[in-house]
C-alpha cells in the first residue's frame, strides 16, 4: 500500500471494495463477500435513498479533536456546521488531556455564488493568514469540501505557498463529500494528510530519562512503546481502561490521533507496535507506517467484550513475548468481571436486541449481549468490508441472524424494527430519533462520557442496559404521541426492496 504520492486517498469503493447496501443474513453477507474477489456487495446501491452521510462531516470526528489547531472549512457555510453540536464535549475532552487546551476553533471560508464563478482561492488565503495572525496555532488544518473541488481551486498549491508565511504546519485534507458514498473514506482522507504533514522524526527524543544519550536505554524504551489508535467514539474512560491493562503488562502507551496535538505524531515513529482499535478506522494509517517505516501493527480485533478484549491483549502481548503475563492478567480480569456481571445476567437473560452502527463495533457489542444471556436478532452496519470478519469469531450461532448494510436509511430500519420486534435497541446517538419513536428501550452504541472498551466497559454496558430496560417511559410516551413518518403500506413491504445489486454478484 502506498498512496502518498497521490493528492488524496482513493475511495473505499475502489480500495477495499466495501459496500453500503445489503439485506440478508450474517451467513450470506460473509459467504458472498468471500465468493467474489471484489466482494458481492461492492457497488450495490438503492433505488431510493434517504439521509446519506458525507465524508467531510465524518473527517471532522478526528480533525475537530486535534489540539492546538485551527480548522478552516473551505466551502459554503453549511459544510461542517454540525460541529456546533459537539463544541462543549470537544473542549471538555481536550482539557482532559491538557487543562490549558482551547476548545474547537474553526473558520469557514463561506463560499457563495460569486465564488463559484470567480474561485475561492482569495478567501482561503485570507482565512489562513487570519488564523495564523489571530491564534498562532501549532497547525492550521484545511478541510476541502465539494465546491472548491468542483470549481478547481488548487488548494495544495495555495497552501504550499502560504506555508512560508505561517508559523504553524498547514495540513490540507481532501475530504470532498461527492467523491465517495462510503463515509469511512474520511478516515483515509485524514490519515493521508497526517502521514504527509505530521509524521516525521522527532526534533528531540521522548523525555523519559534525564540523559537521553544512552542508546541502549533508548532502544529499550522504544521496544516497550505502543501506539493505540483511538477513535472519536471512544471516551477518556475507555483510554484509562486500555492504558490500565497495557501498563499491567509493563508497556508504555501513547494515544493518537484523536485529542493528540501535532507534535505527538512525531513520536508515532518511536514505537514498537501500532495497535488499531478498529480496522475500519486505521488500516490506511498502519499499512503506510509499516510499509514506509517497518513498524508492525495489530488491526484485526477490537477491545469490546470480554473475549475480544482478551484476544486484543494476547495479540499485543505476543509481540512483546509477554504471553504468560497476559494469560495471568486475563484470568484475573475475567474472574472479577464474571462475578460482577452475575446479577445483571439474571435480569437481562432472554431479552432480544437489535444493534445498529459501525460494522466492527456492532458485531463486537453482540459478544457482550451473548455474554449477558441476551439474544441478538439483527444488525445494521453503516457499511461492510473485510475488517468485520474476524470479529464474528467471538459470536455463537449468528448465521441466520439478519444483517443489513445501510448508512443511515431510517426508513429501512423502521420497517425492520416493526418486523423483528426487539426488546431493546443499541444504536448511534444521532440515529435515534426515528428509532426512539418505536417506543423501545435504547442504549447508545457509544457515549463520549462512558466506558465501553475493556473489561470495565462490559460491566458498564450491563449496568446501563439493566437501567434502560427497567425505565424507558420517555420513549414509550414518544411512541404514543409522535407518529412515525412512513406510510403503513411501507411496513407491508420487504425492508430491502429498494436495494439494487450488481446482477452477477447478487447474493444467493
Ligand atoms: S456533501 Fe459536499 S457540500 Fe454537502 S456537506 Fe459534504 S462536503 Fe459539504
Amino acid at each position: 500500500m502506498n498512496f502518498l504520492d497521490a493528492k488524496s486517498a482513493p475511495s473505499r469503493e475502489d480500495r477495499l471494495h466495501a459496500s453500503i447496501a445489503f439485506g440478508g443474513t450474517c451467513a450470506q453477507v460473509k459467504t458472498c463477500e468471500r465468493a467474489y474477489a471484489a466482494g458481492c456487495t461492492n457497488l450495490s446501491s438503492r433505488l431510493f435513498t434517504m439521509a446519506q452521510g458525507c465524508q467531510f462531516t465524518l473527517s471532522l470526528a478526528i480533525l475537530n479533536s486535534i489540539r492546538n489547531a485551527v480548522l478552516i472549512m473551505h466551502g459554503p457555510i453549511g459544510c461542517g456546521m454540525c460541529s456546533v453540536g459537539n463544541i462543549g464535549q470537544n473542549k471538555t475532552f481536550k482539557q482532559l488531556r491538557d487543562p490549558a487546551s482551547e476548545g474547537l476553533i474553526w473558520i469557514s471560508t463561506n463560499l457563495d455564488e460569486s465564488d463559484v464563478i470567480g474561485g475561492g482561492e482569495k478567501k482561503l488565503q485570507e482565512a489562513v493568514r487570519y488564523a495564523d495572525r489571530e491564534f498562532r496555532p501549532e497547525t492550521i488544518i484545511v478541510a476541502n469540501s465539494c465546491v472548491p473541488a468542483l470549481i478547481g481551486d488548487d488548494i495544495d498549491r495555495i497552501l504550499a505557498d502560504l506555508q512560508t508565511e505561517t508559523a504553524g504546519i498547514i495540513m490540507p485534507i481532501h475530504c470532498e463529500g461527492f467523491k465517495t458514498k462510503l463515509m469511512a473514506t474520511a478516515y483515509d482522507a485524514v490519515y493521508h494528510g497526517i502521514l504527509k504533514k505530521y509524521i516525521r522524526s522527532p526534533d528531540r527524543r521522548l523525555p523519559l530519562w534525564e540523559s537521553d544519550t544512552d542508546q541502549f536505554r533508548a532502544a529499550y524504551r522504544k521496544s516497550r512503546n505502543v501506539n493505540i489508535l483511538n477513535v472519536g467514539s471512544m471516551s477518556r474512560a475507555d483510554e484509562v481502561e486500555l492504558r490500565r491493562l497495557l501498563e499491567g503488562l509493563g508497556l508504555h502507551v501513547c494515544f493518537i490521533p484523536c485529542y493528540a496535538e501535532p507534535k505527538d505524531f512525531q513520536y508515532a515513529l518511536e514505537t514498537s507496535l501500532n495497535v488499531s482499535i478498529c480496522g475500519t478506522h486505521d488500516d490506511y494509517f498502519v499499512g503506510h507506517l509499516e510499509e514506509k517505516y517497518h513498524i508492525p501493527f495489530v488491526v484485526d480485533t477490537i477491545p469490546i467484550g470480554s473475549i475480544n478484549t482478551s484476544t486484543w491483549l494476547r495479540k499485543i502481548a505476543h509481540h512483546f513475548d509477554l504471553d504468560k503475563e497476559a494469560d495471568r492478567l486475563i484470568q484475573a480480569e475475567k474472574r472479577a468481571l464474571d462475578e460482577a456481571l452475575e446479577p445483571y445476567r439474571k435480569t437481562l437473560a432472554g431479552k432480544r436486541v437489535y444493534i445498529a452502527g459501525g460494522e466492527v463495533r456492532i458485531v463486537a457489542t453482540a459478544e457482550i449481549i451473548q455474554d449477558l444471556g441476551m439474544e441478538v436478532v439483527g444488525f445494521k452496519a453503516h457499511h461492510y468490508d473485510r475488517f468485520v470478519e474476524p470479529i464474528f469469531n467471538a459470536l455463537k450461532d449468528v448465521d441466520e441472524v439478519q444483517f443489513s448494510v445501510a448508512t443511515n436509511q431510517p426508513f429501512e430500519m423502521s420497517n425492520i424494527l416493526t418486523k423483528l420486534k426487539p426488546d431493546v435497541l443499541i444504536t448511534h446517538v444521532g440515529g435515534n430519533n426515528i428509532a426512539a419513536k418505536h417506543g423501545l428501550p435504547l442504549l447508545p452504541l457509544f457515549g463520549p462520557a462512558y466506558n465501553y472498551c475493556g473489561y470495565s466497559g462490559v460491566f458498564e454496558i450491563a449496568r446501563r442496559l439493566n437501567k434502560t430496560i427497567r425505565n424507558f417511559e420517555f420513549n414509550r410516551q414518544l411512541s404514543l404521541n409522535a407518529p412515525l413518518p412512513f406510510k403503513k403500506e411501507w411496513y407491508e413491504q420487504d425492508p430491502f426492496s429498494y436495494i439494487k445489486y450488481v446482477p452477477e454478484r447478487k447474493p444467493e
